[in-house]
């Protein structure tokens, strides 16, 4: 079905800064900011049986599998606060959940994928920082070497996948420099 009101996705490498900016440009736009990976620790801090089943897979860094995702995402997306737009992140991570995804709102729901660069060195650094400090059971070097590993062959095909929708955003620097120029070319592609 066709929702009126913006719909984005943020794609991006794990450390690149998505949770923050797209908690950010949510509340700018006044839609759900939807974190698969917000809901998965949610059910991992309530141990749900959702919780149960994905909690040793997040500490590997390997993806929970898809129908648990998928139907995470398909109801939250079924809430009333989601007719008038959505921001999705972390949701789809490989070519089956954006398959399931289109499926379940249109082809062409998605109107924007704001894809957030940062180079591989500055990535692992921001991870083992947020380790120290968050203490996250999957930011231990080794998961980290795993989720970038799993990100280039999963999630990054999804860039394909949405071709001309994607827009790079350097995310390098302050959090509200990288906010600024989402914001800008966001601004760009209406
Ligand atoms: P990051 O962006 O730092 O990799 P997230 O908070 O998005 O972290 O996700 C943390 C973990 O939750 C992932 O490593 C994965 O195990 C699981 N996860 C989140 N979203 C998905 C998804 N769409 N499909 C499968 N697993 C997911």
């Amino acid at each position: 079905m066709t929702r009126p009101g913006r719909r984005i996705l943020f794609l991006g490498p794990p450390g690149a800064g998505k949770g923050t900016q797209a908690s950010m440009l949510a509340r700018a736009l006044g839609v759900p900011h939807v974190s698969t990976g917000d809901m998965l620790r949610a059910a991992v801090a309530a141990d749900t049986e959702l919780g149960r089943r994905a909690a040793a897979i997040m500490a590997r860094g390997d993806l929970v599998p898809d129908e648990l995702v998928v139907s995470l995402v398909r109801e939250r997306l079924d809430e009333p606060d989601a007719v008038c737009g959505y921001l999705l992140d972390g949701f789809p991570r490989n070519v089956a959940q954006a398959e399931a995804l289109d499926e379940a709102v249109g082809d062409d729901a998605i109107e924007v994928v704001i894809l957030l660069e940062v180079p591989e060195g500055e990535l692992v650094a921001r991870l083992l920082r947020r380790a120290a400090e968050q203490g996250r059971v999957d930011d231990n070097e080794e998961t980290i070497r795993n989720r970038l590993r799993v990100y280039r062959r999963e999630t990054e095909p999804l860039v394909a996948h949405y071709g001309n929708r994607v827009v790079s955003v350097d995310g390098v620097g302050t959090i509200d420099e990288v906010f600024a120029r989402i914001v800008l070319a966001l601004a760009r592609t209406r």
